[in-house]
């Protein structure tokens, strides 16, 4: 049985000096944080949505999950008042 490769939603929007700028296989810009596994692949919002309809429609199960590292960082940014670095 073939491991399936993860898949690592991107945004195009860059928050943090460390962020990896990269481009989906579409060619949309993205941006991932530094420690996303090499092997997981990197898609756009637009891709993601492509790819979850397409699983939903052959009846596989689509999980997403928000890894704790990510959603630290994300509670920490979004708790520093605004124009701070
Ligand atoms: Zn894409």
């Amino acid at each position: 049985m073939t491991k399936r490769r993860p898949i690592c939603v991107c945004g195009p929007v860059s928050y943090f000096a460390d962020d990896v700028h990269t481009t989906c296989g579409c060619g949309a810009p993205i941006v991932h944080r530094p420690y996303v596994s090499a092997e997981a692949i990197k898609v756009c919002i637009g891709c993601a949505a492509n790819y979850t309809a397409l699983h939903r429609m052959l009846g596989r199960p689509v999980r997403y999950r928000l890894p704790e590292r990510a959603a630290l960082e994300a509670a920490t940014y979004l708790a520093k008042p605004k124009g701070s670095a």
